[in-house]
């Protein structure tokens, strides 16, 4: 027995409705679905209820699910997003495996993506991360740093720059999600036109989507309202 195909229809009706208050088309904001810490029945159960876009944040537990799923599902073209901190030496399984990467926030990062981007591939699509709202130990970019970083990722010939993600800081008053989330809108915004492909601003979680689709989220990530509680919160 699952719940997952019932949560995942909740939190499309839950974008739906965002959408609605927001005076947005119900296709304006995309949803991916962050299956971290659970397995290929997991994203399976998920697949069979119409969804195709998967977010993950550890690189090998992810690179071990897309084989799973390739195998298991040969058939059914599905879409991974490399959503967690990225170091070096995870770069080359990135760039061999995923589809989109949101957290670009260093140059050497990028380039080491790009040049190892495989040839016969399409182009790996990334959002650079920018922190609004963190400390100095917060990933991401700042946002007085974030048009010269997208200028230089923009020029890098194995990935294609998409938009902005952003992390807020966990808040349960909506109005201060809201004002965070309009910070990020705005350098968004600010930065139209560094890539002929800027149309992705991934921001929102199961607890803040409705903020994010106010403010004009185009990606929300949803882990926990589709799949469950984790009990492995952070891990390297
Ligand atoms: C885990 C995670 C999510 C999903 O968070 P939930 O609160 O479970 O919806 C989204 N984005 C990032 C970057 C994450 O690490």
């Amino acid at each position: 027995m699952t719940i997952i195909p019932q949560q995942l229809a909740a939190v499309r009706e839950r974008l739906r409705l965002a959408c609605e208050a927001a005076g947005r088309p119900p296709d304006s904001v995309g949803l991916l679905a962050v299956s971290k810490t659970f397995g290929p029945d997991a994203v399976a159960q998920a697949m069979a209820a119409g969804q195709r876009a998967f977010g993950e944040n550890y690189v090998q537990e992810g690179v071990d699910k897309i084989l799973a799923l390739r195998a298991s599902h040969p058939g059914v073209a599905l879409e991974w997003h490399c959503i967690g901190p990225l170091q070096t030496n995870k770069t080359r399984l990135v760039a061999e495996h995923f589809d989109w990467v949101h957290t670009i926030d260093r140059l050497k990062v990028a380039q080491r993506l790009s040049d190892q981007r495989p040839a016969h591939l399409p182009p790996l699509q990334v959002c650079v991360q920018v922190n609004v709202d963190g400390g100095a130990n917060k990933s991401g970019v700042a946002p007085a740093d974030a048009p010269a970083l997208a200028q230089a990722v923009a020029a890098l010939p194995g990935l294609c720059l998409r938009g902005l993600m952003a992390i807020p800081e966990p808040s349960p008053d909506v109005e201060s999600q809201q004002a965070v989330c309009e910070r990020v809108k705005a350098v968004f915004d600010g930065l139209k036109g560094v890539s002929p492909q800027w149309d992705t601003l991934s921001l929102g979680m199961s607890a803040d989507l409705e903020a994010a689709v106010a403010a004009g989220s185009t990606l929300v990530r949803v882990g926990t309202a589709i799949f469950g509680g984790r009990e492995r919160a952070t891990a390297a």
